[in-house]
């Protein structure tokens, strides 16, 4: 039976190995703000490129977008985001602090009293100025999702690529909501990451596009190495969608603290590109030119998050195990996601000739891989942190190998070691890292 991993384990790891630190730590921290390692950065990027494959190189019907985080404020009054992107908050009168009004029940979570404000709307936008001059004329707001970026850039794709239904865009890209109540570690924070793809389709369509981008997204995290029994599809009830929502299924991952959204696939109905030509009054209809018709596309929407994306994929790695009369910890991340893919090891760091090879042997392998050099401890003791943060292979040199020029490729998984010659290496690498 799996054992699930609690979280004060996944973050100090996190911390000691140099996947994710707190944000300004030496200023004693700022609250729910990250900042991503040495490896950490090299996991979040594996992710990205793994999603970009999927849902824009391996596919001949998506482009790509980088829009600006900055946007016209008019985009916001369109999106619905000025007026109805809001949480109620109450002030207990006692003890002046605030909460979430449907975070408490009657009394006040720290004080215990009853005595509450009237709810006030608090706009979850993050709002700041733009020039000189910090007046109304000059506000601007953080984007709170990448996907108007790419609404308001429709006709621009359209006519630069020539794109005819169905196709979709995506983005990559910070996003920011200034939450009352963030949490979990990377889970739920005020700045974040975003990949989304807006894919337009004939209205008709549009049920049976969704079904097929909800099991497209549930089975790339498969892909990628979640444990099947750790992930979920849940789709949403009809007084959580969005008004003009037609569906939403979320697929959920089973985190030490319950199972919560990766990953949202929304049917958003016509509702953006309509909004957007009324607010702009530019035309926003789709023309097809065979039929001669004109009409607002349906999108579709899958809406991930690739911090919570790269903190499941943390957890799911996460592995105990007892080897004699220690305790092994392995990351078991699946190869394309694994930050660093093959660490090469001197067995003795006081031997210069084993040095030399050992160096020349990772300058010539980080060609290809990910690849690390290290000989600062005992090769036991090198195992065990390269098994700690996931890398996929050893690759040891030995005095024997300055004779037969073979080396030891020892196995993250399975622990086994096999004598490779140096001029094969390369290769079986190769086979080993594309199967
Ligand atoms: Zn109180």
């Amino acid at each position: 039976m799996a054992t699930q991993v609690d979280m004060d384990k996944i973050v100090s790891l996190c911390k000691r190995r140099g996947f994710i630190f707190q944000s300004s730590e030496i200023y004693g921290g700022l609250g729910s703000a990250w900042d991503y390692g040495p490896l950490g950065v090299e996991l979040k990027r594996n992710v990205k490129a793994a999603w970009w494959k999927s849902v824009v190189h391996g596919r001949d019907d998506v482009v790509g977008l980088d829009a600006s985080i900055l946007m016209h404020p008019e985009t916001w009054r369109a999106s619905g985001h000025t007026e109805n992107f809001t949480d109620v908050l109450v002030d207990c009168k006692n003890c002046k602090k605030r909460f979430r009004k449907d975070h408490i029940d009657e009394k006040c979570p720290s004080c215990g009293k009853t005595d509450f404000t009237e709810g006030r709307a608090f706009n979850l936008m993050l709002k700041t100025f733009l020039g000189a001059v910090e007046d109304e004329s000059s506000v601007a707001y953080l984007r709170p999702e990448t996907a108007q970026g790419i609404f308001v850039n429709f006709n621009n794709v359209v006519n630069t690529t020539r794109k005819k239904l169905p196709f979709g865009i995506a983005q990559i890209g910070k996003s920011f909501r200034n939450e009352i109540t963030p949490g979990n570690f990377t889970f739920r924070t005020r700045e974040f990451e975003q990949m989304e793809v807006e894919y337009f389709t004939n209205p008709e369509d549009a049920k049976e596009c969704h079904q097929q981008w909800i099991d497209e997204r549930f089975n790339w995290y498969l892909e990628m190495g979640i444990k099947k029994e750790n992930l979920q599809l849940r789709k949403h009830g009809d007084d959580e969608l969005a008004h003009y929502a037609a569906g939403c299924t979320d697929v959920e991952y089973k985190f030490p603290f319950g199972w919560s959204e990766l990953e949202g696939i929304a049917n958003r109905t016509d509702f953006d590109l309509r909004q957007h030509s009324e607010f702009s009054g530019k035309d926003l209809k789709y023309h097809n030119t065979v039929t001669n018709e004109k009409f607002f596309p349906y999108i579709i929407e899958p809406s991930g998050g690739v911090d919570r994306a790269t903190l499941a994929f943390i957890v799911d790695a996460y592995h105990e195990e007892q080897v004699k009369d220690n305790t092994r910890v392995v990351l078991r991340f699946s190869k394309e996601l694994a930050p660093v893919k093959v660490a090469v090891l001197p067995l003795l760091k006081k031997n210069s000739d084993i040095v030399t090879k050992a160096k020349a042997l990772r300058k010539e392998l980080q060609k290809d891989f990910s690849c690390v050099y290290d000989d600062t401890a005992a090769i036991g003791k090198l195992y065990r942190r390269q098994d700690e943060v996931g890398t996929f292979f050893c690759v040891t040199v030995d005095v024997q190998s300055l004779e037969d020029q073979q080396v030891t490729v020892r196995s993250r998984d399975t622990m086994e070691q096999k004598r490779i010659p140096i001029e094969r290496l390369k290769e079986y690498l190769q086979v080993e890292f594309s199967g």
